[in-house]
């Protein structure tokens, strides 16, 4: 995650990284967990593959034809629950599918509560009628991220495969907003809502977001199968980098901060606009993220449990090469404790050794080599160069 915002007006971040750094998760507040303790991870939870729309990029295919077919049960969610809080995971995101399709939906958020895990929520928006917007906040929920596609119906509605979607979604920040919920916009970007992304920033504003939070396509599950027609151009990463950093230069921090997730080599374009504008914040900057220990979480501060139990370094690296257990059959602790599992080996192998010209790099130690899903799918090697890197062609364009 490239947190645009936090590096740009963060200083005192540092030092407050520091001051949490050895305290129980629980107890370190939100802006400073992605900086904390490696092995505690915040997990990803897809609850269920069921879906009340059909998204052209949707990494885990989900959809209205998905049911609930080992699904795990109330029961196994709360022992999972209480397996993470036993271990201090201190964020658990409800995912999906559509997660606010599960009947227990406000159960699991209250029990994760009362064990001290901190939830936030990842949703089409939807199903938030002023009733589940209530459940939410009285749930004890504290964020929802809200996908939205496309600053018009018409965009929104396409990709989402769904005539009204965006009526529905707008709506649902309207009532978040009116129960006091915080929440945000999550937003894919693609050759097809590349020139909307000014205006569906503007909306994100209107439409009281306290994050913007910009998405790379990843080629998993229906993501895979459209990649190379919606996938954007070195030229349009480039360009919507510095659009969000303008903008989030332009917007005061507490209002709406700025983020993009992942492609790990986003600092340093980042980084390098900073050292363009002589930022005061540059130092800072740079000490945060090299605070990463090499750019992505997969594996370390991030985890993914998919709606049957398995568990993955990330919830797009769903593939069997990267599936380190079921917490049917082990909990999910004593998985992500274990130090000879293969899959979290070679995702926490800092820094690792890397082919083509990731391998020659010389951000490599900050990136991390870039996103390793992307890569491996590209060049059928854990190893592989990360082939959507500009950060060559913006050295050429910088002069760096
Ligand atoms: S492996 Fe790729 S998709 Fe997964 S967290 Fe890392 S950068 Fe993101
Ligand atoms: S080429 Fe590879 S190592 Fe270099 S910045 Fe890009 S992703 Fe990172």
């Amino acid at each position: 995650m490239n947190r645009i915002t936090q590096c740009m007006h963060g200083r005192g971040t540092v030092s407050g990284v520091m001051r949490h750094r050895h305290k129980p998760r629980s107890e370190v507040p939100g802006r400073y967990l992605a900086f904390s303790g490696m092995y505690r991870p915040v997990v990803f939870w897809n609850l269920t593959d069921r879906c009340n729309l059909l998204c052209t990029h949707c990494y885990s295919r989900s959809g209205p034809g998905c049911g609930t077919e080992g699904e795990l049960s109330t029961g196994e969610a709360l022992r999972l629950i209480d397996d993470l809080a036993s271990m201090g995971v201190p964020l658990i995101l409800f995912s999906g599918g559509e997660p606010l399709l599960r009947d227990d939906i406000w159960e699991l958020a209250r029990h994760a509560r009362v064990r001290g895990i901190k939830i936030a929520l990842s949703t089409n928006g939807t199903l938030i009628t002023a009733e589940a917007a209530e459940e939410i906040r009285e749930s004890g929920i504290e964020y929802v991220g809200i996908s939205l596609d496309g600053a018009t119906a018409e965009t929104h509605d396409r990709f989402r495969g769904t005539p009204g979607a965006f009526a529905r979604t707008t709506e649902a920040f309207a009532r978040c907003r009116e129960t006091g919920i915080r929440c945000g916009v999550r937003v894919t970007l693609t050759t097809e809502n590349y020139g909307e992304l000014e205006d569906i920033i503007d909306r994100a504003a209107d439409l009281g977001a306290s994050r913007f939070c910009l998405y790379w396509l990843v080629p998993s599950g229906r993501g895979s199968d459209a990649y190379g027609r919606l996938q954007v151009s070195g030229s349009q990463v480039t360009g919507a980098l510095n659009l969000l950093y303008r903008r989030a230069k332009e917007t005061d921090p507490l209002s709406m901060e700025f983020l993009t997730v992942d492609a790990p080599q986003d600092c340093i374009h980042l980084l390098a606009s900073m050292e363009r504008d002589g930022s005061p914040d540059l130092l800072e900057a740079g000490a945060l993220v090299a605070s990463l220990n090499g750019g992505c979480s997969a594996g370390t501060r991030v985890a993914n449990i998919d709606p049957r139990g398995n568990v993955y370094p990330c919830q797009f690296a769903r593939l069997q090469e990267f599936w380190i257990g079921n917490i049917r059959d082990r909990p999910f602790s004593s998985l992500w404790e274990d130090p000879e599992n293969p899959v979290l080996r070679q995702f926490r192998k800092k820094p690792a050794a890397f082919l083509g010209r990731c391998g020659n790099c010389r951000h490599r130690e900050l990136c991390g080599g870039g996103c390793r899903v992307r890569a491996y799918v590209a060049g059928g090697d854990f190893s592989a160069a990360d082939p959507f890197c500009f950060i060559g062609d913006l050295e050429d364009d910088l002069m760096l």
